[in-house]
């Protein structure tokens, strides 16, 4: 509690007020600002915690990406072996 926060690039973002989880019950943090608002960062945006907290609000959850393909039908993501969608059943 009470680490500093910082971001990519530096930049003070605020401090660590609380630990919380996010939806999916990952672990979170919820940073005060310097204008007295709070911000929530999942697990994905945190990059290290150590004498300062850095964090990448930039990183977001990226679906994984050379090994899969969107289908052109419904636009769901699926495997690149994959010869029909697992969605919608079209072939892809
Ligand atoms: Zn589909």
């Amino acid at each position: 509690m009470g680490k500093t926060t910082i971001d990519m690039s530096g930049k003070n973002v605020g401090q660590v007020l609380d630990i919380a989880y996010d939806g999916a019950g990952r672990l979170a943090i919820i940073v005060r600002r310097g204008d007295g608002s709070e911000k929530f960062f999942s697990i994905e945006e945190i990059v290290a915690i150590g004498d300062f907290v850095i964090v990448n609000p930039e990183r977001s959850p990226a679906p994984p990406q050379g090994d899969s393909k969107n289908c052109p039908h419904c636009g769901k993501p699926n495997k690149m072996q994959n010869k029909y969608c697992v969605y919608c059943g079209k072939p892809i």
